[in-house]
């Protein structure tokens, strides 16, 4: 079970509180999705949940277990950022495998997580060149990859395919919703792009300066905006 929950959550950075106090539910295996204006918090939020930052007050918990003080490594979580810096001197399999080198997995155990990997996200044919030789898809692929070989209970993304080109972005994101489907884990996700908050989540979270705004299937969003603030992030006709 892999259902993560803030209970009252604050954040402060120094005197700027980010956010005030907030209570958020994620189901197991739920693909939730994170919208709204830069600078609400949606990174500090996914930061939280993964342990880069702690909170000023409140609990977070995953999987039933209050995680609030445990260090990011013992989470079971892995985050996927938008920025993905690859090791351009070694080959797609050692860059997926990267990650997993120092967890203590078995070598041929590390070696058959690298080889299903490569094979969920279509990177067999690619494993033994560099990174410079792949396109940028491809090396969001080998980003996602590294996260996939350590079998997280809960993939957060941030932002993960804004460097991407549209064409490329829609090609992602049918293969995230592949992706969610056949590792059947819990996913995090923040956008920008109203596409991809409609077509790939369950629940959307509309976030306003630190707060949940609402929270809803897309269609609930779409069809019973609870403002005008929501409407315009969704796209709704209010
Ligand atoms: P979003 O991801 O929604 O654009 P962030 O979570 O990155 O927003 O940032 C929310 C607010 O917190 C912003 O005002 C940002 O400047 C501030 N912030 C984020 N991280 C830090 C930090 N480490 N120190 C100080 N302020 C920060
Ligand atoms: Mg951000």
């Amino acid at each position: 079970m892999a259902e993560v929950r803030l209970e009252n959550v604050a954040k402060a950075f120094g005197s700027l509180t980010v956010i005030p106090d907030l209570s958020l539910h994620v189901p197991d295996k739920s693909f939730t999705v994170l919208v709204g204006p830069s600078g609400c918090g949606k990174s500090t939020l996914l930061r939280l949940i993964a342990g880069l930052e702690r909170p000023t007050r409140g609990t977070v918990r995953i999987g039933g277990e209050d995680v609030t003080t445990k260090e990011p490594s013992k989470r079971g979580i892995s985050m996927v950022f938008q920025s993905y810096a690859l090791y351009p001197h070694m080959s797609v399999a050692r860059n997926i495998d990267f990650g997993l080198r120092i967890t203590g997995v078995s070598k041929e155990e590390r070696e058959a997580r690298v080889a299903e990997a490569a094979r969920i996200l279509a990177l067999e044919d690619h494993l033994d060149r560099k990174p410079s030789e792949l396109s940028g898809g491809q090396r969001q692929r080998v980003a996602i990859g590294r996260s996939i070989v350590r079998n997280p209970k809960v993939f957060l993304f941030d932002e993960p395919l804004s460097n991407l080109d549209a064409a490329l972005r829609t090609q992602m994101r049918v293969e995230l919703a592949e992706l969610h489907h056949s590792i059947d884990s819990t996913m995090i996700y923040v956008t920008h792009d109203q596409v991809e908050a409609m077509t790939l989540a369950d629940q959307i979270v509309v976030m306003n300066k630190g707060r949940v705004e609402q929270i809803g299937s897309p269609m609930d969003l779409y069809d019973r905006p609870a403002s005008v603030f929501v409407a315009g992030f969704i796209g709704s006709p209010k």
